[in-house]
């Protein structure tokens, strides 16, 4: 399973997902199933801001038989806006980065108040303690667990329809909040032995400035990686950032930022390969990489 030939040749990485540690709805160790029986052939699970499961994944990935690379997703606050950070590879059990991760969820229960106050001005109320039952861990209350009460308390049909009336930016849940910064939650992922990714880099509405800044402060900072296909791409998308990746010189990474059965597009591993002419993260975090068995 260790030869660098067999690495090579592995395609199938789905290096972006979610549990119930962050704000998806599967265990660590069902999505390790899942992956395994959806052909993942090297897998990260990369829950928003907290590395709490990732010793669960780990050893569920290497019972499974399927090569492990620690991850987590963190947000961080870049020109006024919100950009996910991918980081892979890392020390799990790393103090700098656990505090750093601490320190950046303290917010979100202030956030989610005042999320919950923004709705009962518009007439819904309950929403904190709403959200708050579908949450597997307290420090990671997040949107995505508004938006499933909302649903499941009529007032909304689907997750997409919340996030349109009511949680994205000038709507009645929405709150500005400041998360960590670009430069701090590179330094936590790469002190601690791992390599940093800007996750689904189309999603983020920057103009071409402010994402040329962003890809040049990220590599000043040591970043070296750009998710190119990942499940919130269009197949146009992917394109397009695959051909940045090779102007900006980054390491192309891929990933279905699966979230759960019921609401996710993208299954785990069914996306499609990387462009052949990319270099992928993982030919570089090889040395990072926990294999079954060893
Ligand atoms: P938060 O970290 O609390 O701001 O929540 C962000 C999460 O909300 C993301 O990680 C996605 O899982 C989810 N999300 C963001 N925008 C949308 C959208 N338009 N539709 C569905 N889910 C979304
Ligand atoms: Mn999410
Ligand atoms: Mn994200
Ligand atoms: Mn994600």
């Amino acid at each position: 399973m260790k030869s660098s030939t067999l690495i090579h040749a592995l395609s199938n990485a789905d290096l972006h997902c979610h549990s119930k540690v962050s704000d998806g709805t599967l265990e660590p160790e069902a999505l390790a199933a899942r992956a395994k029986a959806q052909g993942v052939e090297l897998w990260a699970l990369t829950d928003h801001d907290e590395v709490a499961g990732q010793q669960r994944a780990l050893e569920a990935a290497l019972a499974q038989g399927l090569p492990y690379l620690t991850g987590t997703e963190i947000s961080v606050t870049f020109a006024n806006k919100v950009v996910h950070i991918v980081g892979l590879g890392f020390d799990h059990t790393n103090e700098a980065l656990k505090a750093g991760l601490k320190a950046t969820r303290g917010g979100r229960e202030p956030r989610a108040r005042e999320m919950a106050e923004g709705l009962a001005k518009v007439g819904i109320e309950g929403a904190f303690e709403g959200a708050l039952h579908y949450v597997g861990n307290p420090e990671l209350i997040s949107r995505t667990h508004f938006a499933r009460w909302l649903v499941d308390a009529g007032h909304c049909s689907d997750v997409p329809e919340v996030f349109r009336r009511f949680l994205t930016e000038g709507k009645p849940g929405f709150v500005p909040h400041r998360w960590a910064t670009l430069r701090d939650a590179l330094r936590w992922v790469h002190d601690a032995g791992g390599m940093t990714v800007i996750a689904h880099p189309a999603r983020y509405g920057f103009t071409p400035t402010e994402e040329y800044a962003l890809f040049i402060e990220f590599q000043a900072h040591g970043g070296r990686g750009l998710e190119v296909v990942t499940g919130s791409h269009t197949a146009a998308e992917a394109v397009k950032y695959g051909d940045m990746a090779l102007e900006f010189n980054f390491l192309a990474s891929r990933g279905s930022d699966f979230h759960s059965p019921d609401e996710s597009h993208t299954e785990l591993g069914s996306l499609p390969n990387l462009p052949g002419k990319l270099n992928p993260v993982w030919l570089e975090l090889q040395h990072r990489i926990q294999y079954p068995g060893a």
